[in-house]
């Protein structure tokens, strides 16, 4: 049975469990729980060497500061049109499907507004001037500059920078090698993750907002299906069916962890692997796009700005909705790619437009369920991103999935 399989069987029985333990969430957060903790920390600890060294090796084998600066001007526009095309969306569902009608917002609840970073200050955050303290920290931004920096400087040296690099070639390849044994365990790392989520976030807690979740996952799906579709067909005549089960293993990582950072390894393993991104691009796109890049989390807040204006019996004027695009694309830059980040950004666009930060607390009892489906939608909107560049590149390989999807087509002929 292929891994991706199994990974859903491990989902799909995590949520059927997860049901079944409703009753006693204890049971799962006590039993079941920490194989899931252990699971996402082996991922981690993959992370920031994985990214350090594959993008010292991928800025240095690029050669040449120039097409650095192509890839990354062309990879900034891929995310943030991507992106405002989702809180574009997220708007129009939710001026049709109308969320929030007939609901009241509880009074008494206080929220605080979100601490927002400049756009100027996250612009400057991004040189380290300790690049040492950027890696302890896992500061992701400032770890893609720092490594951009030695990938540079290592062209420019010549010969005296060949042994830094294959030893950090060498690193990426044992960080790699780690992602695939860690995969391995991910059936079961899955289904312990999403158990004790689902058994806490039970029905009873799910159908009284059941039309919000539902705008929010229908906008999720209907976002992959045509502007991804859109942009690996467009772009790299590639089968977005290929590109859907290439990049499932990372999409089923995302929905269980809801944590963007935390997949990074499973995607940057199935887009070198099952999609055919060149190592180069896949170690500089994707790492920066777990950063930077969630359509699903501006999709999401496209829909909850609006289904709060609707709970208040408030309508938002035309401007006031294009100031939601512009905030939520904005905001989505600086949300960090953890669990429940989405969320937090969301007061800064109630904020933008006036709406009350009560609002928000209609969401946050409902908000890890939501968290599950616009993490999964940043995880593929990275991966959708990095094909698109690849192929501009005219880097792009035939992927394992691809492939095989040629192969079983031409077996039909
Ligand atoms: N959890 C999301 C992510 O990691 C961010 C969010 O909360 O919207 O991509």
């Amino acid at each position: 049975m292929k891994l991706t399989t199994k990974i859903l069987i491990g989902l799909l029985a995590g949520i059927i469990i997860g049901l079944m333990l409703g009753g006693s969430p204890e049971i799962a957060r006590t039993y079941i729980a920490p194989f899931g903790t252990l699971f996402l920390n082996l991922i981690r600890m993959i992370i920031v060497p994985l990214v350090f060294s594959s993008l010292i090796v991928g800025a240095a084998s690029m050669g040449d500061v120039k097409k650095l600066g192509r890839i990354g001007g062309k990879t900034v526009a891929f995310y943030l049109g991507t992106t405002a095309v989702a809180v574009f969306l997220g708007l129009l569902l939710a001026n049709i499907v109308n969320p929030g009608a007939g609901l009241s917002i509880p009074t008494n609840v206080t929220v605080e507004a979100a601490q927002t970073p400049l756009l100027t200050d996250t612009l400057l955050g991004m040189i380290p001037s300790n690049p040492l303290n950027a890696l302890v920290q896992g500061n992701m931004l400032q770890i893609i500059v720092f490594a951009l920096f030695l990938g540079i400087g290592i062209t420019t040296i010549g010969e005296k920078g060949k042994p830094f690099l294959s030893f950090f070639d060498s690193l990426a390849e044992i960080m790699y090698k780690f992602t695939a044994i860690v995969m391995s365990f991910a059936p079961i790392g899955v289904f312990a993750l999403i158990v004790p989520v689902v058994a806490v976030n039970g029905p009873s807690v799910l159908i009284p907002l059941a039309k919000v979740i539902l705008t929010v996952y229908i906008g999720c799906i209907l976002h992959m299906a045509i502007v991804y579709s859109s942009l690996v067909k467009g772009f790299a005549k590639m089968n977005p069916i290929s590109f859907f089960k290439g990049i499932a293993p990372a999409a089923s990582v995302a929905f269980s962890t809801s944590s963007s950072a935390g997949t990074l390894p499973v995607t940057i393993k199935a887009a070198r692997e099952n999609l055919g991104v060149p190592r180069g691009i896949c170690s500089f796109v994707l790492p920066l796009g777990a950063t930077i890049n969630m359509d699903g989390t501006a999709l999401y807040q496209g829909v909850c700005a609006l289904f709060v204006a609707q709970a208040l019996g408030l309508s938002l004027t035309i401007g006031q909705q294009l100031t939601i695009v512009l905030t939520a694309t904005l905001a989505s830059i600086g949300t960090a790619g953890v669990p429940g980040a989405g969320f937090i950004m969301l007061t800064m666009v109630l904020t933008s437009v006036g709406l009350p930060l009560e609002g928000s607390a209609l969401i946050a009892g409902i908000d890890r369920v939501l968290d599950m489906a616009r993490t999964t939608v940043n995880v593929v909107g990275d991966a959708a991103v990095a094909v698109a560049v690849s192929a501009t590149e005219g880097e792009l390989n035939i992927g394992l999935t691809e492939l095989v999807h040629k192969m079983e087509e031409e077996d039909n002929e």
